[in-house]
């Protein structure tokens, strides 16, 4: 983790509520609901709440990992596992702080009743539409509902019939009393418990009643004895009534929440709801399929958690929604993968290249650097023959104006090894080069060209006898527009359909015994992944291009 000190206005409250004594420590959490994989946007959240914790661990502060899990209906198993490998693989531990907001039904419950004895909550019995219909709107103050003035005994006898099931879903809701006349509508007597009669994850069917998330969220971070609640801006007109619930519950703690604006980037759509249409209507392969912007998906690409990390770090904390070029992500991951992922040579457009004066079944190894700035990750040799592949750009039959590579006559350096001059090409029927002839010239390798050679380029290869086929899927943006929330037509309408390329490339024999997640530089390309999943070391080797070497949409 970087040591860089950290700075925002949410930082700036904690070190003063430390240095006032009003906390001796600071806690913190991390709260999602278990609907969905995590996102880049929850990135911000848990490197701030993490954050937080980790530089104020001299004074005992922690964060919790809290699975906001009272919502019975969208919850599932498999999203809870997932997170917690997500946070994980970000950089951040819980430790011992794991909870389930599940966990306390029964604290929800005492504090509903608590309201009730103390006249401010009420059971309504009036039909969703109908509270609707009289919260009132911006300029007309809400009217007040005709159970509103129901005795305590009355309230407390009918809350028990519903946690007893003996109200349909929909017939009966409890609500907090506070002022139909607030210019806050959330204060219009806000709905704090429903009927649902569904299975719950953790608790099985023991509830049918389940509290809204606004009454238990505040009641879950005073259980925890959070300090901070850190939360995304949305929730800025909620306040007063978070505040409201812990002033007049029965809570252990006294948290404070605070927002801050969520991170949202160019040509990408970040909510869960929308995540998972992508994947239900199969635009993509899964919720981790490399081009979504969840965690598991940047992971499947090959993004480092780095590169993440540093983006959260420099885009900061702030009160102000903006959105995040997607190119300031990319501009992080090259800038860290170029350090330290191992260079390799693949080819992934194949043109067979063949050196007419090198004996044939002869090879000579070629030592080539892993990598050209750090003499420490070594060198590798690999396999020079007469046979080769090479890029099928790195040949013109006629060449344009500033083409420095392989055309008739013309001299190029196989990267690490000799010059070779091009001699002849052949064509297949449909007039598409697919041979280049060649000569070597012997005493160039490591040399500098001879008197009277034009060589102005390396190109990378793959010897034909020694490389391996590897499957490569190359893959790109999902959306071909910014603001694909803005779209005419929905997100779906501007998916880009040239989002995943699959096809056969050769690569050096190092690659095929790399290990799962092993991020490399093709040589000229950009950068690959072992793919975590579907390359196997040992077996025909499966990469996803997590990047090209230069932002090719900067230009368009
Ligand atoms: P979405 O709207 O994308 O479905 P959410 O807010 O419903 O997300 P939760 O699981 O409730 O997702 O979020 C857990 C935490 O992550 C919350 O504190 C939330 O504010 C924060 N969070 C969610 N999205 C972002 C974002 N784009 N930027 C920063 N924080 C976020
Ligand atoms: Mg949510």
């Amino acid at each position: 983790m970087s040591d860089t000190p950290k700075s925002d206005f949410i930082r700036e409250i904690i070190a003063a509520d430390l240095a006032s004594g009003k906390h001796a420590t600071t806690i913190t959490r991390f709260p999602p609901e278990p609907n969905g994989y995590l996102h880049l946007g929850h990135a911000r959240a848990i490197c701030l709440n993490f954050g937080i914790a980790l530089e104020n661990a001299g004074s005992g502060a922690r964060c919790h990992l809290r699975f906001d899990d009272t919502n019975p209906e969208k919850e599932e198993v498999e999203y809870v596992e997932s997170i917690k490998a997500d946070v994980k693989w970000l950089g951040f531990e819980w430790g011992d702080n794991l909870y389930y907001a599940s966990d306390y039904f029964e604290f929800y419950y005492d504090c509903a009743v608590h309201l009730i004895k103390n006249g401010l909550a009420y059971v309504d019995e009036q039909t969703a539409e109908q509270i609707k219909d009289t919260r009132g709107n911006l300029t007309v103050p809400g009217s007040p509902s005709p159970f509103r003035d129901r005795s305590v005994e009355e309230n407390l006898e009918l809350f028990a019939k519903m946690r007893a099931g003996g109200f349909d879903e929909g017939t009966a809701v409890l609500r907090a009393k506070i002022d139909m006349a607030s210019p806050n509508i959330v204060l219009r007597d806000p709905v704090i418990y429903r009927v649902l009669k569904a299975e719950h994850h953790n608790t099985g069917d023991a509830w049918c009643l389940y509290p809204m998330y606004d009454f238990a969220h505040p009641l879950e971070d005073a259980k925890e004895h959070i300090t901070h609640s850190l939360c995304t801006l949305e929730f800025e007109i909620h306040r007063p009534f978070y505040d409201w619930v812990i002033e007049n519950c029965p809570v252990p703690a006294k948290p404070r929440q605070i927002e801050f604006s969520r991170l949202n980037f160019t040509y990408t759509v970040m909510s869960k709801r929308k995540l998972l249409t992508l994947v239900k209507e199969g635009h993509v392969a899964g919720w981790d399929d490399p081009r979504m912007p969840t965690l598991s998906g940047a992971r499947r690409r090959g993004i480092p958690a780095v590169a993440i990390r540093k983006l959260c770090e420099k885009t900061g904390i702030t009160k102000f929604q903006g959105i995040t070029d997607i190119a300031q992500l990319e501009f992080e991951i090259r800038d860290y993968l170029n350090t330290v992922a191992p260079r390799r040579m693949a080819v992934i457009d194949p043109l067979k290249l063949v050196i007419t004066n090198w004996p044939e079944g002869q090879s000579e190894d070629i030592e080539l650097d892993n990598h050209p700035k750090d003499p420490a990750m070594g060198s590798r040799a690999v396999k020079l023959s007469r046979e080769l592949w090479i890029e099928g750009d790195d040949f013109m039959e006629v060449p344009e104006k500033k083409y420095f590579r392989l055309g008739p006559d013309r001299h190029v350096r196989l990267r690490g090894g000799y010059i070779v001059k091009c001699t002849g090409f052949e064509k297949d029927d449909s007039g598409k080069v697919v041979k280049v002839l060649c000569e070597y010239l012997p005493g160039t390798k490591g040399a500098d060209a001879p008197e009277g050679v034009e060589c102005r380029a390396a190109i990378h290869w793959v010897s034909a006898e020694h490389g391996v086929a590897a499957e490569v899927r190359l893959y790109d943006r999902l959306f071909t527009v910014e603001d694909p929330d803005a779209a005419e037509g929905g997100f779906t309408s501007v998916i880009n359909p040239d989002s995943l390329k699959v096809i056969q490339a050769w690569v050096e024999p190092a690659l095929a015994a790399a290990e799962p997640e092993t991020v490399v530089q093709y040589e000229r390309l950009g950068y690959f992944v072992a793919d975590r999943h579907e390359h196997q070391p040992g077996t025909k080797p499966v990469f996803n291009r997590t990047i090209g070497l230069r932002d090719s949409w900067a230009k368009k």
